[in-house]
């Protein structure tokens, strides 16, 4: 592989990097304390294509290359964890199961309005109470088909966005007889009746970022709400967190990459011992340990979007990516903390938002354990 972004992706890095700059960063600490969306700035996303990363331009989108998708995700992350978790979200679990599965008729029915920010954002509800890392197992939701009719009926945890979203892509049982292939993806419109969506989850950090509970009752949509193939979901779903966990590992990177600059900055300007504390060889070393990996997780990040961009498999490089990234940036977050002293534990110092910020990284989309026993099926078979 050839590490070297290509003009184009070097312009566009350039690009989004103002953008963020701009419009994101400076109310990613409003955005932490209020819990406030920060919906100026995602609209103005949608002429710039960064809410419809890879539709397809035929249904608005920007139809980017994986490499340049990732780059703007890392872009957010490195503005906002919150907001880039939510467009993340949007961007790869809602509309990319439609992308990739989605009938022409979904396509027409939904993109345009949600790639190009005319619409809300959109959500996928996998996880449910008692469902997380088992979905096959344990996914109680069910969607039972009455005439040109689904009947969704359960209740979903932990949905990113449901309450700036017009549409929820939903992972429902479809066969009660269990199974790999008793799982389905189905389109249910926000506004549908008996849709109940929860007041949002108080989380640690991601303030910024909606998640909640949601219930359906007797919730009916078209037949025509499937997305792909019945019986298909839960290979639909892993296929999806492939390409979600490229983003995420991304996401994580771009928090790294603000904390270690964060880091940087302040160890040249604190003064301690008549000196500033750049100079102590404890604080060097963080340092150089952060600049270190996140030069080791970008080469990961950046390959494993390489390889989609080939056509080629990329679940083992896609989780090895997640994995190591946000692990990293859960070290380098950690330890941009450490090198403030008593004012990295300040909300006066962002570091402290982002330490937080990326503590889902390891958990959502797939937790660490998990990206280990992918790897672990991989490297084994
Ligand atoms: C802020 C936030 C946003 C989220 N957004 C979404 C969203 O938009 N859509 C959605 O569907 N979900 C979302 N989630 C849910 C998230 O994906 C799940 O929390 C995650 O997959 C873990 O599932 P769980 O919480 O049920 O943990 P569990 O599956 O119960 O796991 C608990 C612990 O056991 C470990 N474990 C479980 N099974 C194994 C195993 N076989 N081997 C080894 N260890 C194992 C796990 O690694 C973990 O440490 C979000 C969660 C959060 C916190």
């Amino acid at each position: 592989m050839n590490f070297d972004f290509s003009p184009e992706q070097k312009e566009f890095r350039h690009f989004v990097h103002e953008f963020v700059a701009n419009e994101v960063r400076p109310l990613a600490r409003h955005t932490d304390e209020t819990a406030e969306f920060n919906w100026t700035a995602v609209k103005k996303m949608g002429p710039l294509g960064l809410l419809g990363l890879e539709v397809p331009e035929a249904y608005g989108g920007a139809e980017m290359d994986a490499i340049s998708a990732t780059i703007a995700v890392e872009e957010l992350g490195w503005g906002c964890g919150s907001t880039a978790l939510a467009v993340s979200a949007h961007n790869g679990l809602a509309l990319g199961p439609i992308v990739r599965f989605g009938s022409k008729e979904l396509k027409e029915a939904w993109l345009p309005r949600l790639a190009t920010g005319e619409g809300q954002l959109g959500c996928l509800a996998l996880t449910e109470p008692g469902a997380g890392s088992d979905l096959q197992g344990g996914v109680r939701t069910t969607a039972r088909r009455e005439g040109d009719e689904w009947v969704v009926n359960g209740n979903k945890m932990w949905t990113t966005n449901a309450s700036i979203a017009d549409m929820i892509v939903v992972l429902c049982r479809t066969n009660p007889a269990g199974g790999s292939r008793s799982l389905s993806h189905i389109l249910v419109p926000t506004d549908a009746a008996g849709v109940t969506i929860a007041p949002p989850e108080k989380k640690m950090g991601l303030m910024g970022s909606p998640t909640h509970a949601v219930s359906f009752d007797n919730v009916r949509v078209r037949a025509g709400n499937l997305v792909g193939e019945e019986g298909r979901g839960l290979q639909q779903t892993l296929a999806t967190l492939d390409h979600g966990r490229i983003s995420i590992g991304a996401l994580a990177l771009g928090i790294a990459q603000a904390a270690y600059e964060a880091a940087l900055n302040y160890a040249h300007e604190r003064q301690t011992f008549g000196q500033p504390i750049s100079q102590h060889q404890a604080v060097q070393w963080m340092l150089a340990d952060a600049a270190t990996e996140i030069q080791a997780a970008r080469l990961m990040v950046y390959w494993a979007a390489w390889l989609k961009d080939q056509g080629q498999p990329i679940t083992q490089a896609a989780s090895m990516a997640k994995l190591f990234a946000t692990e990293v940036s859960e070290r380098v977050c950690r330890n941009a903390v450490q090198v403030h002293g008593g004012y990295g534990y300040s909300r006066e110092f962002e570091v402290e938002r982002m330490y937080r910020d990326t503590r889902l990284m390891t958990i959502g989309e797939g937790t660490s354990e998990i990206q280990r026993l992918v790897i672990a099926r991989h490297i084994l078979s």
